[in-house]
């Protein structure tokens, strides 16, 4: 039966199992990189969830998968601390929800807002500091709060400039991902080598990046595209298409295929055009970020406990061969 008709105890009930099936889900995908299930399993799992504590806000727990950035942090490496968190994003998964989030922004803002339109880079965030310019620390997103020190590995990556265009002390964070030439490439030479192959350039990606031994990261062709400067004001940059231009102008991969957006209308075009070129582009994308464009409209809107109220991420549908079930081993 619909969720709606649920009783307390058997809303109680689902949403105990749901959270179990979700943790164990999030252990295997963010701990080993090697998920059990298909994201559109565990999405379909997670709305369910967020329907059911919706209706039931006290089946709320502090330790829900709603609740807090889902993400590990291995043991094996140094951990580092985010001054500002690194959050996940809000997600939609039609035109009308879409609408609903305008709909949000324009009453909390009380004016139609622009939008940084992107697409949503499939690989695992990054965040990058550099200290007169230099490089000096990179982490991954880790639980949000705590990343890893992945510095070493970061350094392999020719597309991270290990010195900026100006001698400024910067942290930047993006999408860290592997090209999907390179993926095949990878799956094939490990296949031929008996060892076990990638779910898909996502998990890969995080898998290479996080290695404890460098040379293994550096063979693995991983690329980059960096889309926020944490503290932007800082640097004179006031929107988000500006600050895309300015960490271009610095030296970091920007994707180049951002727009901004005055209504929905353009927001649907962008998106039916790359849902086509999907297959098409040299890099897995599963959707594509809206932003409000303005920085100082981003702040006053603010975050929610896990996700910011500034952004959402339209997924695309599952790709068909994504809904395959797969017969392989997972590794790390
Ligand atoms: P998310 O990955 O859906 O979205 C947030 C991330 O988007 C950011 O951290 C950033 O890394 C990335 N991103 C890519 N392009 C971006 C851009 N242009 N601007 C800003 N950010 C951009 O959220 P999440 O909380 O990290 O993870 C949830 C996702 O992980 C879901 O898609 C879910 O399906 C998947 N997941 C799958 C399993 C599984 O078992 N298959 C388990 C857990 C999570």
């Amino acid at each position: 039966k619909p969720i709606s008709d649920y009783s307390h105890e058997e809303a109680s009930l689902a949403a105990a199992e749901l959270r179990a099936q979700l943790s164990q889900y999030a252990q295997a995908y963010y701990t080993a990189d090697a998920p059990l299930v298909e994201d559109s399993v565990y999405d379909a799992q997670y709305r369910d969830l967020e329907l059911l504590e919706q209706a039931y806000p006290d089946l709320v727990t502090a330790d829900s998968p709603t609740q807090k950035v889902g993400g590990a942090v291995l043991s094996d490496f140094t951990k580092i601390k985010h001054d500002i968190p690194m959050l996940s994003m809000g997600d939609v998964f039609s035109e009308a929800e879409l609408a609903e989030f305008d709909q949000r922004i324009r009453t909390a803002i009380k004016a139609p807002s622009e939008y940084s339109v992107e697409l949503k880079i499939d690989g695992l965030a990054i965040s990058l500091r550099y200290e007169r310019g230099k490089l000096v620390e990179g982490s991954t997103r880790g639980n949000g709060t705590i990343g890893e020190d992945v510095t070493k590995n970061l350094r392999t990556i020719k597309a991270i400039p290990q010195t900026l265009s100006e001698p400024i002390d910067l942290e930047v964070r993006g999408e860290c991902y592997m090209p999907k030439a390179s993926f095949q490439q990878l799956n094939e030479t490990r296949d031929q080598e008996g060892l076990p192959i990638f779910a898909n350039p996502r998990n890969a990606a995080a898998g290479s990046l996080r290695q404890l031994d460098s040379t293994v990261t550096a063979q693995r062709q991983l690329d980059t595209f960096i889309y926020t400067i944490v503290n932007a004001s800082q640097y004179a940059v006031e929107t988000q298409d500006q600050a895309l231009k300015q960490l271009q102008k610095w030296g970091f991969h920007v994707n180049p295929a951002s727009i901004v957006a005055n209504d929905l209308a353009d927001v649907h075009a962008f998106i039916a055009r790359y849902q086509r070129q999907r297959d098409q582009l040299p890099y897995g994308i599963d959707g594509v970020v809206l932003k409000v464009n303005s920085l100082s409209l981003q702040q006053s809107l603010g975050n929610t406990v896990k996700v910011p109220r500034w952004e959402i991420a339209y997924k695309f549908p599952p790709e068909e061969a994504e809904t395959i079930v797969r017969d392989i081993e997972w590794t790390v």
